[in-house]
């Protein structure tokens, strides 16, 4: 990342964010390693530091994201936009699975990006589900589907 974000403004950021990472949702109070200031406009493609074009995200999501604002929907093959935290509102296009382990997509935004960012890989709900053990899993003001999808 080439751009430099003032540290008042990388703060503006987590406190909009309420520590939680803007994608996936893990909270970085809970984190080894400080979460990222994502661009969701990359700067390569002329994205600015601007506020408005800033998301909070963990290490993982902001890595895998890299400079996509698109990806494939694997339901359909079709390029769809990225999920953009500054656009669309999370309980939107995911939800909690029952038992809180898992990023259920609800839209083929929600699809595309819960397959590249890798939303329920093994080691992040291992993590969940220690979570979960001591409630600190799901976020409070998540949605959770009330029964399951499959
Ligand atoms: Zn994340």
């Amino acid at each position: 990342m080439a751009s430099k974000i003032p540290a008042n403004l990388q703060e503006d950021v987590r406190l909009r964010a309420k520590f939680l990472c803007e994608y996936c949702h893990a909270h970085e109070i809970w984190q080894h390693i400080p979460f990222t200031i994502d661009h969701l406009i990359p700067v390569i493609a002329g994205g600015t530091d601007g506020f408005d074009n800033l998301a909070l995200a963990c290490f993982h999501c902001n890595r895998r994201k890299s400079d996509r604002q698109s990806a494939i929907d694997p339901l359909t093959g079709e390029t769809v936009l990225l999920f953009n935290p500054r656009q669309h509102q999370w309980s939107e296009h995911f939800v909690w699975s029952v038992d809180g382990l898992l990023i259920v997509p609800l839209t083929a935004v929600g699809r595309a990006t819960c397959e590249l960012l890798e939303f329920n890989r093994e080691r992040v709900i291992r993590i969940r589900r220690a979570d979960i053990e001591v409630k600190r899993h799901p976020p409070a003001d998540d949605p959770i589907q009330l029964t399951p999808t499959e």
